[in-house]
């Protein structure tokens, strides 16, 4: 049996009564939270053997849950800086069409790594370039996952939508339907395991309406259920993909993925940023979830998404980093503070309280990949994903209030991140893994990226 106490600190638990104690504890054993309350535990309660945790000064929170990512665009980052998505799309997709797996999982650890120094303990992945020859992208991912120890929802991702037939990318880097139901089906063999603290779940993930034909949609979705798998896919990001919808089926983003059989509790979008009322409307009824992405929305000049409208409404809103090399930060620390500016500036003061912003993060991430029972918060009963964040030094010493320090200061180094109660950071550094070795493969794939032609 494993046991640790974090004891001393102040907790912000996001359980549904938003539940905080000034100065708490929580027990985990065997990688479960088996107790949480304020001030010190009943030393008759303490196991023998029990690693405990002293934390004054510290903030203890539920490791966060990132709702959006491409991993392997850690080895393509700041290229194209000032450019809107469809030509950034365009410069890019040649070179990510060369990546081969050893690439992928050199940027997925490099990009994993971010994730867990910037607090994270689930992320998805959306993994949708799967060039011919190019190797297990997705397995690749997988391996960076449980190297790093973060609990991971990757997604095998598509495209079928070539230039040649009026899509975006280059022919070279699409599927058939057959090719991608295969692989789908193969990847949820081998990896998938819906259990209860489950490591690893795989999701179905068609790139984008301007990526993908209405048939490789409807398939999917039908394939999913048949899997019993969730699904992903991007939507409603920019006014040119209004566009293109509008063109191409003669409705908005929105319409067309209901026509497709594509809303539902199962599902979740990136972005949702051009979103009319009635779209919103759709959204909730169906209970269709959001991963709200503002920091790549802001780099891509895209646009910023209704998060208020949306979490008002009823729709599951997480927050997302989304791919690095059109967010080149990679911090979903850095990417709560993001939540509370995106929608303050949008709607006013009022707009986005910081705890709201860092509910999207913890619970509201949980509830987007289909796991508010499991994670999200800390409650008696959960998988003891946890973040505890350092408050003592200059950055946020005797700033009155923690959750305030977490969210609108600078982001604070991580005394402790557990995934499942197993040690992923301490003290600021990573020890499931060598951060200095993830940074030699990140540059030495990268090389051999841009050196193949
Ligand atoms: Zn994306």
């Amino acid at each position: 049996m494993s046991s640790l106490l974090i004891t001393g600190a102040a907790i912000a638990t996001v359980d549904p009564s938003g539940t905080e104690h000034a100065t708490g504890h929580v027990q985990v054993t065997d990688g479960v939270v088996t107790a949480v309350g304020p001030g010190a535990p009943d030393p008759a309660t303490i196991h023998p053997g029990t690693r405990v945790v002293e934390a004054g000064g510290h903030l203890l929170t539920p490791g966060l849950v990132n709702t959006h990512h491409h991993l392997y665009q850690w080895a393509t980052r700041g290229f194209t800086p000032d450019d809107g998505l469809f030509t950034w799309l365009r410069t890019l997709y040649p070179l990510w069409a060369r990546l081969q797996a050893e690439d992928v999982e050199a940027a997925a650890r490099a990009g994993l790594a971010r994730m867990a120094l910037t607090g994270c303990t689930t992320t998805t992945d959306h993994h949708y370039l799967h060039p011919h020859g190019g190797g297990d992208h997705l397995a690749a991912t997988i391996e960076a996952a449980a190297t790093t120890g973060l609990r991971f929802s990757p997604t095998r991702g598509s495209m079928d939508l070539g230039q040649s037939a009026g899509g975006l990318p280059p022919d070279s880097v699409t599927e058939t339907i057959d090719e991608v139901l295969a692989a789908t089906a193969d990847a949820v063999h081998r990896h998938h395991d819906p259990s209860p603290g489950s490591m690893v779940r795989i999701a179905a993930a068609p790139c984008s309406p301007f990526s993908v034909t209405t048939d490789l949609l409807r398939r999917t979705a039908e394939q999913a259920a048949e899997l019993g798998i969730r699904r992903h896919t991007h939507l409603a990001e920019t006014l040119d993909e209004e566009e293109f919808c509008a063109q191409a089926f003669g409705r908005r983003p929105v319409e067309l993925l209901e026509d497709l059989g594509w809303l539902g509790p199962d599902v979740w979008l990136a972005h949702c940023v051009h979103l009319s009322d009635a779209d919103i409307a759709t959204l909730a009824r169906t209970g269709s979830s959001v991963a709200h992405c503002p920091s790549s929305n802001a780099r891509l000049g895209a646009g910023t998404a209704r998060a208020r409208d949306l979490m008002d409404a009823g729709v599951p809103v997480g927050i997302g980093v989304d791919g690095a090399a059109s967010s080149e930060q990679g911090s979903l620390a850095d990417e709560v503070r993001q939540v509370v500016y995106a929608a303050r500036q949008r709607g006013g003061p009022e707009a986005m309280p910081v705890r709201d912003a860092l509910r999207a993060a913890t619970m509201g991430g949980a509830t987007v990949l289909g796991r508010a029972g499991e994670i999200g918060s800390i409650e008696v009963g959960k998988r003891a994903d946890l973040a505890l964040w350092d408050l003592t030094g200059l950055g946020h010493a005797d700033l009155d209030d923690p959750v305030v320090a977490l969210v609108l200061g600078p982001t604070p180094p991580l005394a402790l991140l557990t995934v499942e109660g197993r040690v992923v950071v301490e003290d600021g550094e990573l020890r499931t893994t060598s951060e200095q070795q993830a940074v030699a493969d990140l540059v030495a794939a990268r090389r051999r990226l841009l050196a193949r032609t």
